[in-house]
């Protein structure tokens, strides 16, 4: 409402970094965001340039850049834009632009596009992460009080156990031998997981995959406190900072007013990603994250302290990914992540970084 109060015509700089507005920035503010715009406009380019090496730390540590999609044909750009695989494939969408629930023929041969696009890159897949506020035309679900804490994700799905066959089939069909990770969304409990884990090694029997990974993503913070338990069982987590976030803090994500405080670089979120990745590496497993924090310029460094393998982010954002990982040294970060830890607030962090 304040912003209406404004007199016409008064300069107003827009921060989108730092999500300020300044209204009629004296002229000092003005010619330092403006250097700062170019610096920026600068490293991108230069970035843009180094997109297709991969990104190490200044002291050789590595951090895999991977590409968010959300249809087939996006994968071309992906790897034009320096995407070392695919880290969330939301085949959500993929339902969402058939008029009707794509066959298994459909999907096996959208799926395929995609890993015939990378070439030998690896693709994760999330399965099917509707419900709740996610609704497809053609599926009729129960209207919900709370839809963000009811029927969506694998809970949807282990209740339509043939839609979820459906589709893990046409995963294992399209692989050929080919890098396919399938991870699944929402899962909040160790059944959850057993039970999806033991419908695709049954499918499995019937179509063999030679390189195939199972893992869960890490939404609800109960699987995050359960790490250490479903580490022992999967071969990766992809810590989904989206959801993550929303449930640790009570935020809706969408909201109006409160979403810009849903902020993943909150302390109470670090201490779950550092369960998560300290709990897979005790036994081996990979972990990474692919919800808006990972092309964070300010989570990045946050997020290779904690140790997280790898980043999945849309293309655009991969090079700048790439740029800020070359610029650490791993035990910096480290320090870093572990002060981060230490304090109460998003906007603490995001301090300690700029400090940095
Ligand atoms: C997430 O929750 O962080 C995520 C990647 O999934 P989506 O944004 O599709 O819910
Ligand atoms: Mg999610």
């Amino acid at each position: 409402a304040s912003v209406l109060l404004i007199k016409s015509g008064t300069p107003l700089l827009l921060d989108g970094q730092r999500g300020r507005l300044h209204v009629d920035a004296d002229s000092h503010t003005l010619q330092r965001a403006a250097e700062e715009r170019d610096n920026r406009e600068q490293r991108l380019k230069a970035a843009a340039e180094q997109r297709h090496q991969a990104a190490h730390t200044t002291d050789g540590h590595a951090v895999e850049v991977f590409a968010n999609i959300g249809e087939s044909a996006g994968v071309a750009a992906a790897v034009e834009n320096g995407a070392e695989g695919i880290g969330l494939l939301r085949t959500e969408l993929i339902f969402m632009a058939h008029p009707q629930a794509p066959d298994e023929a459909t999907q096996e041969a959208e799926y395929r596009r995609v890993l015939d696009g990378l070439a030998g890159r690896p693709l994760v897949v999330r399965t099917l992460d509707v419900g709740g506020d996610k609704p497809l035309p053609y599926w009729p679900i129960a209207k919900e009080e709370n839809p963000f804490l009811g029927v969506r994700g694998i809970r949807l799905t282990l209740q339509r156990p043939l839609i979820m066959e459906a589709q893990l089939r046409a995963l294992l069909r399209s692989a050929d031998n080919r890098p396919l990770r399938i991870m699944f969304p929402m899962v909040g409990s160790v059944e959850e997981w057993r039970q999806a884990r033991d419908m695709t090694e049954r499918l499995r029997r019937e179509i063999p995959v030679a390189d195939l990974q199972l893992g869960i993503m890490i939404e609800v913070p109960s699987a995050a406190l359960l790490a250490p338990v479903l580490a022992k069982e999967v071969d990766f987590f992809s810590i989904g900072t989206n959801d993550l976030t929303q449930y640790t803090l009570a935020i809706d994500r969408g909201h109006p007013t409160l979403s810009a405080q849903a902020d993943g670089l909150h302390p109470a979120v670090l201490q779950l990603i550092d369960i998560t990745v300290r709990a897979a590496h005790a036994h081996g497993k990979w972990v990474g994250v692919c919800g808006e924090l990972a092309a964070d310029p300010l989570a990045v460094p946050v997020l290779v302290g904690l140790g997280v393998d790898e980043l999945s982010v849309s293309g655009r954002s991969i090079a700048e990914v790439k740029a800020r990982i070359r610029e650490l040294r791993l035990a910096q970060a480290q320090t870093l992540a572990q002060q981060a830890l230490a304090v109460g607030s998003a906007n603490e962090v995001r301090a300690l970084v700029e400090a940095m």
